[in-house]
Formats: C-alpha cells, sequence, structure tokens
C-alpha cells in the first residue's frame, strides 16, 4: 500500500484528525494507497499559508517566477515515467497516453511562464491631465478543485497560469485520484525558489474539504472543473463570500456527420476521442446525428474500430483503453447502456462490462438507432459509448444540437466547409470543431453557454481570469 500525506506550507502533513481515505486501483478493483482526509482545520491552515505566500509570490518580478516555473516543467519531465504509473495504477490509463499527458502538463508550466510575459497593461485615453489605465494584477489566493478525469493534465492546466500571474493555491485533487495529485505535490515541491505555501495540496471527500475551500473567505476564486450538478453546488458555496468562479462543467457535445462528410476521416478523430482515457473527455462526442446515406457506413466502421481496440492492464504497453475510473462509475455508464437497449437501440459492439481481471471495465460501445429523446442521448454518460442517432433532410440539426442543458462544445464533419462555417453562428456551444478536434496550449477551453461553466480556462484568455484588471486614474495637473 503507498501512503502519502498531504502538502502544506511547505511541509508534508497527516490531517489533524489523523483520519484518512483510501484509494483503489481500478483494474483490479483493490485497495492502491490511503491519503489524508481533510477537515476544516487542515484547509484553514492550507489557506492561510497560501496568504503568507501570497506577498512573497506576487512580489517576484515575472522573470524570477519563470525560473521556478521552468523548473517545475523540468521536473515534471524528470519524473514523468513514476507520475505516468501511478496513473496507471489509480486512474487506469494507459501508460503512454499517461506519459504523453505528463509532458503535456510540463509544456503547460513552459506556455505559462512564457505567456505571462505577454500581459501587458493598457491606458484607457480621458480627457484632461489625467491618465487613466488597467493593471493586471494577480487575484490572491485561489481554491483549486481538481475532477478526476484527466487528474495530471486538469491540475496543470490550473495552476501553472496561476502561479505564473502571481497568485497561490490551494488545490483539491479527486479523492478517487488523490495519489496522482500527491505526487504532483511531490515533484513540485523539489523546486527550487518556490516560497513555502505557494502551492499547497490538500486531500478529502469533495462535500467536505472540496465545499470548505469553496466557501473559505481567504479564497479569492474558485477554480473547478467537474460535473454541473457539483458546480451548482461550489458556487452556492462561494455566494456568501461573493467569489469569483471559474467553472468547466458538464457537456453532451453533439456531432453533425453531413452526407458528404469524410468517414474515415472523422473516425480517426472522433472514435480515438470516444475511446481514449475510456471516454472520460469532456470535448469528446456526446451524441452522433448521422445522416441517413452515410449511417450504415459509419457505424460498420465505427464498430470495426471498437472491436480492434486492445482493452486491458494500462501497464500493458499494448493496451489502447483502461478500465472506467471507479466502481459507481462503471456502473453508471453500464445503467446508460442498459436504459438505451429498453428503449430501442441496437447494440452493435459492446454493451457490457468487460472483464481482463476484476476491474471496472466497460467494452467499447457502439449504440445504433438511437434516437434524440433517449436518455442515453440527453444525459451525459462519459464513457466508452457511441450514441448515434439517424437523421434526413428535414431535420434541424441545430435545433436538434442545441436541444440540450449544456453547451460545451459541437463536432461537424463535412466536405461542404461553407455549409460547415453556417452552422457556427447557430449553435449554442463554446467551441465548435468542424473536421478535426484540435485543442493546444494557446487555446482557451471552456463556456459560459448554458450549465456548462463559467469563463474560460488555458490559453491567454483562460491566464487572464486568473487576474485582476484594475482601474488606476492618475490626476497630473
Ligand atoms: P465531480 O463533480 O464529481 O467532482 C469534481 C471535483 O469536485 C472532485 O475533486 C470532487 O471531490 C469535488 N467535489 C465533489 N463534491 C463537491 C462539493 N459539494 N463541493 C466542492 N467540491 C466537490 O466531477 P467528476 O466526476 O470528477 O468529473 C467528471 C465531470 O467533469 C463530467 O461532468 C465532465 O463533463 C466534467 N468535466 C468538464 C470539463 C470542462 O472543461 N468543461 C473538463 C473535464 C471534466
Amino acid at each position: 500500500m503507498i501512503e502519502r500525506k498531504m502538502y502544506i506550507a511547505g511541509e508534508w502533513a497527516d490531517a489533524v484528525s489523523g483520519a484518512t481515505l483510501t484509494t483503489l486501483n481500478p483494474s483490479t478493483g483493490e485497495e492502491l494507497g490511503t491519503a489524508p482526509s481533510a477537515g476544516d482545520e487542515d484547509v484553514a491552515r492550507a489557506v492561510s499559508a497560501a496568504r503568507a505566500a501570497f506577498p512573497i509570490w506576487s512580489g517576484m518580478t515575472q522573470a524570477e517566477r519563470n525560473k521556478v516555473l521552468f523548473r517545475i516543467a523540468a521536473l515534471i519531465r524528470e519524473n514523468a515515467d513514476e507520475m505516468a504509473k501511478i496513473e496507471g495504477l489509480e486512474h487506469g490509463t494507459p501508460y503512454s497516453d499517461a506519459f504523453g499527458v505528463c509532458m503535456g502538463a510540463a509544456e503547460k508550466f513552459e506556455w505559462s511562464a512564457n505567456a505571462a510575459l505577454r500581459i501587458k497593461g493598457d491606458e484607457i485615453p480621458v480627457p484632461g491631465d489625467t491618465l487613466t489605465f488597467i493593471k493586471r494584477e494577480p487575484v490572491g489566493v485561489i481554491g483549486f478543485i481538481i475532477p478526476w478525469n484527466l487528474p495530471t493534465i486538469m491540475t496543470a492546466v490550473k495552476l501553472a497560469p496561476a502561479l505564473a500571474v502571481g497568485n497561490t493555491c490551494v488545490l483539491k485533487p479527486p479523492s478517487i485520484n488523490s495519489l496522482i495529485g500527491l505526487k504532483f505535490a511531490e515533484v513540485i515541491s523539489k523546486a527550487e525558489g518556490l516560497p513555502p505555501g505557494a502551492v499547497n495540496v490538500i486531500t478529502g471527500p469533495g462535500g467536505s474539504v472540496g465545499a470548505a475551500i469553496a466557501s473559505h473567505p481567504g479564497i479569492d476564486l474558485v477554480g473547478f472543473t467537474g460535473s454541473s450538478e457539483t458546480g451548482k453546488s461550489i458556487l452556492a458555496s462561494a455566494a456568501p463570500t461573493v467569489k469569483k468562479c471559474v467553472m468547466e462543467l458538464g457537456g453532451n457535445n453533439p456531432v453533425l456527420i453531413f452526407p458528404d462528410a469524410d468517414i474515415d476521416a472523422s473516425l480517426k478523430v472522433l472514435a480515438w476521442r470516444q475511446f481514449n482515457n475510456s471516454g472520460q473527455h469532456c470535448s469528446g462526442p456526446g451524441r452522433y446525428y448521422v445522416h441517413e446515406s452515410v449511417y450504415d457506413e459509419f457505424i460498420a466502421k465505427f464498430a470495426e474500430y471498437a472491436r480492434n481496440l486492445k482493452v486491458g492492464d494500462p501497464s500493458d504497453r499494448a493496451v489502447q483503453m483502461g478500465p472506467m475510473v471507479s466502481r459507481e462509475h462503471q456502473s453508471k455508464v453500464l445503467g446508460y447502456i442498459e436504459s438505451a437497449k429498453a428503449e430501442g437501440a441496437r447494440v452493435v459492439t459492446g454493451g457490457a462490462a468487460q472483464v481482463p481481471g476484476r476491474g471496472f471495465f466497460v467494452a467499447p460501445t457502439v449504440l445504433a438507432d438511437c434516437t434524440h429523446n433517449m436518455k442515453a442521448a440527453r444525459e451525459e454518460i462519459f464513457g466508452p459509448v457511441a450514441v448515434i442517432i439517424k437523421y434526413t433532410d428535414s431535420d434541424d440539426l441545430a435545433a436538434l444540437a442545441n436541444d440540450s442543458e449544456y453547451g460545451l462544445c459541437a463536432h461537424v464533419w463535412t466536405r461542404n466547409i461553407g455549409a460547415g462555417m453556417k452552422l457556427i453562428g447557430k449553435l449554442r456551444v463554446g467551441a465548435v470543431f468542424i473536421n478535426c478536434q484540435m485543442l493546444t496550449n494557446e487555446q482557451p477551453w471552456g463556456t459560459s453557454v448554458k450549465e456548462s461553466g463559467i469563463g474560460k480556462e488555458g490559453g491567454m484568455y483562460g491566464m487572464l481570469e486568473f487576474t485582476e484588471p484594475k482601474l488606476v486614474c492618475v490626476n497630473f495637473a
């Protein structure tokens, strides 16, 4: 069993109460290790450490902070093998994917250091002998609450830009992936020049520790990624102290396959995204609307892709898809498959738990003959299950795509770029991908559309969320 401590004020700490939580290996269902289960007093300690570190870290020059960020990036690269292994053990990510994720996390720190150099003030012309300008300042202490679907990259995408612009942080990993978060803390702790308390990592149940972070008066901003349901609860916790909240929430992303779509090219992107990370991707396909003229071809090729995937132990370098992250999530995904079957969906391939060991596996699944109003089409499955719906020329594609409580992103595949471009303005989503899916460090992600979130994450838009534009007005007459 692995045993880890929390990282508070530059020291390794147990919970004051001594309580711990146990995490599991999703490939076997066996116990993997323990982490402290923090209480309110641990949250208070972490917040006060971050507050004490704030004047030190924010008072450093950008060049000084950037040196630390580059050291963190180098440390992540040096420790990527170990970090990838723990990601495989606790999250079920196949090794090569997990290693790539660690490289991506290192890049986030390098990119953020470079991007912070591009932040400039902004002068606003005013009459008379007065100078007015906007000064960008760090917001202060940020509370980060991380989801389990991509714990390492989600930590980096939040922490790196926040630190780059001078904030300090209290970060809570998802409880079921606490060891991954604490491994990240261990790597960061070795970065020379990072003041104690600039980054604090505390572990424990979301309902208590996450809520304590969101409601603490010493936290200036909450950065959260997770389900819309939890997001609403966090907004309620943050409301009494009127905190800014940057929220990356749920989605049920429509995929629109036009009659002239390049089916092979579309599946290279969509089927990969559907099954990579066991379908636990917020930007991935949620429901497919496929024109009747290419429906059979699309389904046959999708099913072939699914059948050829190697599913199993993530430490096996040939494995492409591991288990679901938890038994609870496995049951939820299987429940969606059962409900779709009961409502008339046809299982083309998969459709059940796949058990190469005792873990929380779901076979790569393709469901055909689904309808827009089925539960599996209306809700976020967040698993390796393709929900495919046939449409005809008489259907209003934009109306179908928009008929959802979510508005995260949409995928459009057509050789008629003009037709695809005309849809952009009609789709109520934060991102539209036409004939591709690409998310680089420079591109912002997230949306304030419907229940999918508030604000942006990543890119310069995301970095600026972690700054406060202060108005300065100087009369020099
Ligand atoms: P979740 O909402 O269950 O948990 C997310 C985090 O919140 C965890 O750290 C959890 O411990 C904590 N938490 C739980 N209850 C809390 C509470 N009451 N107060 C404060 N914190 C609490 O989400 P998840 O299941 O870990 O992640 C999957 C969800 O995340 C999906 O809905 C997915 O769409 C979404 N997601 C969105 C994006 C995006 O960019 N929009 C990215 C990744 C994941």
